[in-house]
């Protein structure tokens, strides 16, 4: 019986109304992060600076409060859970806080499904605030001058490159292999999102051919192409970066950056 009530819990962070929690305006003091967990909000901020300054995991950030700043207090002997905190606590926080704050700033609220497990609960709000950052944020994005851009060819055919100078340590996100496919993957092994799993991963990788993969392996039977994937394999060994570092390490300018003519040096001090 209802009873004619509001139908509404409330607490300290949000309210659950009609299986959605939706958190108060404004970004509070203190976070709830787990059912009897509550965390500060300075103390969030300071795992957030830890990891963006110094590199800290969510693990040592728990580790760090653990130690320092729990100081091994223990809850009385008839409750349930204690007081050490775990590297899921700290991501939750980190997301909570972090999604209020960006929300906050244009004032909407977040709103999360309350049933469910807890590590996807975020996941819809996370992805909607990557893809508007994604369109939006990103000015950098539509920039091309005559220095970093290159155009080949004209009208229909006309093709652009733009050139990028790294230092050989690429950084990206797991994404699905086909152009533009912004289907998640299932796992971040994998090559393909589940969508285009079903067909490509039976293809040949080489680029331009259409011939079916081996079995347990992503080239087809052509002995060059087989070359290809056995380079490939190679270079996630160590044995191979390791012959990269020494080409490197082996430099005549071990300040000069720029590692292309590494080969060159080695093969002269070699005569
Ligand atoms: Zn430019
Ligand atoms: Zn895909
Ligand atoms: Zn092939």
């Amino acid at each position: 019986m209802d009873g004619g009530g509001c139908r509404t819990s409330y607490h300290y962070n949000f309210f659950v109304k009609n299986g959605c929690r939706v958190y108060y305006d404004g970004i509070p003091d203190i976070i709830q992060v787990g059912r009897h967990q509550f965390i500060e909000r300075r103390v969030i901020e300071l795992w957030i600076n830890s990891m963006l300054v110094s590199w800290t995991s969510a693990t040592n950030c728990a580790c760090l409060y653990n130690l320092s700043l729990a100081q091994g207090k223990i809850p009385p002997a008839d409750w349930s859970f204690n007081f050490s905190l775990t590297s899921d606590h700290v991501w939750i926080a980190f997301i909570i806080l972090t999604l209020l704050e960006d929300l906050h700033a244009r004032n909407q609220t977040l709103v999360v499904q309350h049933a469910g497990a807890h590590k996807d609960r975020f996941t819809d709000a996370i992805r909607a605030r990557n893809i508007r950052f994604r369109l939006y944020n990103q000015p950098e994005l539509r920039h091309y001058c005559d220095r970093c851009l290159r155009l080949y060819g004209d009208g229909a055919t006309a093709r652009k490159v733009w050139a990028v100078v790294i230092d050989g340590v690429t950084i990206g996100h797991p994404c699905c292999a086909i152009h533009n496919c912004h289907v998640p993957l299932t796992n971040n092994q994998h090559r393909f999102c589940p969508r285009h799993a079903v067909t490509h991963d039976k293809i040949c990788s080489i680029v331009g051919c259409n011939e079916p993969a081996t079995e347990g392996h992503r080239v087809c039977s052509i002995p060059s192409h087989q070359a290809v994937e056995k380079t490939h394999r190679e270079r996630g060994q160590a044995r191979f970066q390791l012959k990269d570092r020494l080409r490197r390490a082996r430099m005549a300018h071990p300040n000069d950056s720029l590692a292309e003519d590494g080969s060159q040096v080695v093969g002269d001090r070699n005569q």
